[in-house]
């Protein structure tokens, strides 16, 4: 009875307290749970504030840090194992694979000494690509002159195509996309399209804004240009005495310099334009003989005679042999003939503005140099610097063909040590202002990346502990 009794009773308290033990029990668990992730929590804590401290004392180890504030820009991930991977490119085929130059020598000056600076030029941003050996140029610091030159390189048919399809390898829209006849572009003209041209092309120049003419038909673009080009016709005019000279202009954007030089002082004028458009415009708005289209790749100068002064447009930035192509221009400049370059892009755009070295560098852009190594460049070719400057921050050079034998001062070992740390740099900010699909490329040396970015300055921490790149 007394059993029966005390079974009865454990039952009933089994049944009372059931619900107790189990309320108990799953706030045991909840109780756990929240342990486990407050452990979490402080383990990432730890992990980020002993990141931070080894950021911290890496900065301490190099410079000091730019004092002024800054705005932050992109947040930038600390691990590789935060990146995305890599995504896949499309490529469009087509391109001949033949022929991809691979240089052991500077373009320019042909030293065996360099040191690799960047391997990517601009397709490495783009989703589309003609291959994959599209994006690769292998840029390396030349030791002698002091040029950063593509060692990897198309020619021939591959350099071809990638002119034909000149829009997209800069990054811009395709011309087979662009609506209207683009006076700098690279489209072929069709007959009616040439006359419509034509005829916009002979109407005065010189157009009032005031009083507003109605249908007016002239081409804005012309005046503008030639506007921006008369700093060079006042360098050119200042600095020589321009007597009835035999003028070529290699890539002129419309023979503006030559027709103002033929207009001021007499002579002749040639043109080597580079594509179909300008060659139309040159012709006929400045009356300059224009036969033949300039060839980057395969260089000649197919019109007879010395010249007293050939004036270049971006001629060193994209030469694909600029050793030849200067070799040629100075044998077929007259006794005391001058060369002047304009437009050369100076490495500091990249450099010292933030701009993303990548970006920058398009698959045209084959030589890259501050002004030291662009007169360096001229030396090693036969030219005496007369007036190395700079307009609109770009590298502009006067030089003379001098004596035979003139040498070549190389360049510094502090400059040269200088110029490699801003290149590491410039490719670390490059690499950490990628897209979020390309950063993954870029894994194994992702954590350098960001430690040398820190200690240089250009990436900080925000106020929530993120790291931010640095806008300038
Ligand atoms: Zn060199």
């Amino acid at each position: 009875m007394k059993g029966l009794i005390r079974r009865g009773a454990e039952r009933v308290a089994r049944v009372l307290f059931r619900p107790l033990e189990e309320r108990v029990q799953s706030q045991h668990k909840r109780l756990i749970g929240k342990l486990d992730r407050l452990e979490k929590r402080v383990d990432a804590a730890i992990a980020r504030g002993q990141a931070e401290a080894r950021l911290l004392a890496s900065r301490l180890d190099g410079r000091a840090a730019t004092a002024r504030p800054r705005r932050h820009g992109a947040r930038i991930p600390r691990q590789r194992d935060e990146l995305p991977p890599a995504a896949e490119r499309r490529t469009t085929a087509g391109i001949p694979a033949e022929r991809i130059v691979e240089l052991q020598a500077c373009s320019v000056c042909g030293s065996g000494a360099f040191t690799p600076v960047c391997e990517f030029n601009r397709f490495l941003l783009s989703e589309t690509v003609p291959d994959l050996d599209a994006m690769r140029a292998d840029y390396a610091l030349c030791h002698c002159c002091g040029v950063v030159f593509a060692r990897r390189r198309a020619s021939g048919d591959r350099f071809r195509y990638l002119i034909e399809h000149f829009e997209e390898t800069i990054g811009r829209v395709p011309a087979s996309e662009q609506r209207g006849t683009k006076l700098l572009g690279s489209r072929r003209l069709g007959d009616e399209e040439r006359e419509r041209l034509r005829a916009r092309a002979g109407q005065p120049m010189f157009v009032s804004e005031v009083p507003r003419q109605k249908n007016r038909q002239h081409l804005p673009m012309l005046l503008r240009d030639r506007l921006a080009v008369a700093a060079h016709v006042e360098v050119l005019g200042s600095l020589l005495t321009p007597r009835e000279p035999r003028v070529l202009e290699i890539r002129p954007r419309f023979g503006a310099i030559g027709g103002a030089l033929r207009r001021l002082y007499g002579g002749e004028t040639y043109a080597l334009p580079l594509f179909e458009a300008q060659q139309l415009i040159v012709r006929e708005v400045y009356g300059t003989c224009a036969e033949h289209l300039l060839d980057y790749d395969a260089f000649t100068i197919p019109y007879p005679g010395a010249f007293d002064l050939i004036v270049a447009n971006h001629l060193v930035t994209h030469a694909v042999h600029p050793q030849d192509v200067l070799a040629t221009i100075r044998q077929r400049l007259a006794p005391g003939g001058h060369l002047y370059l304009y437009n050369e892009p100076d490495e500091r755009d990249f450099l010292e503005s933030g701009k993303s070295i990548f970006n920058t560098l398009n698959p045209f852009h084959l030589q890259t140099f501050d002004a030291a190594a662009l007169a360096r460049a001229l030396q090693s070719a036969g030219f005496d610097p007369v007036f190395i400057s700079h307009h609109h921050d770009n590298c502009i050079a006067l030089a003379r063909v001098a004596a035979e034998g003139a040498a070549m001062e190389p360049m510094p070992a502090r400059e040269r040590a200088r110029r490699v740390e801003q290149y590491v740099q410039a490719r670390d900010l490059g690499i950490l202002a990628l897209p979020e699909r390309l950063r993954g490329l870029f894994a194994s040396e992702w954590e350098m990346a960001v430690q040398r970015a820190f200690v240089a300055g250009t990436i900080d921490f925000d106020g929530d502990g993120n790291l931010r790149l640095l806008k300038r």
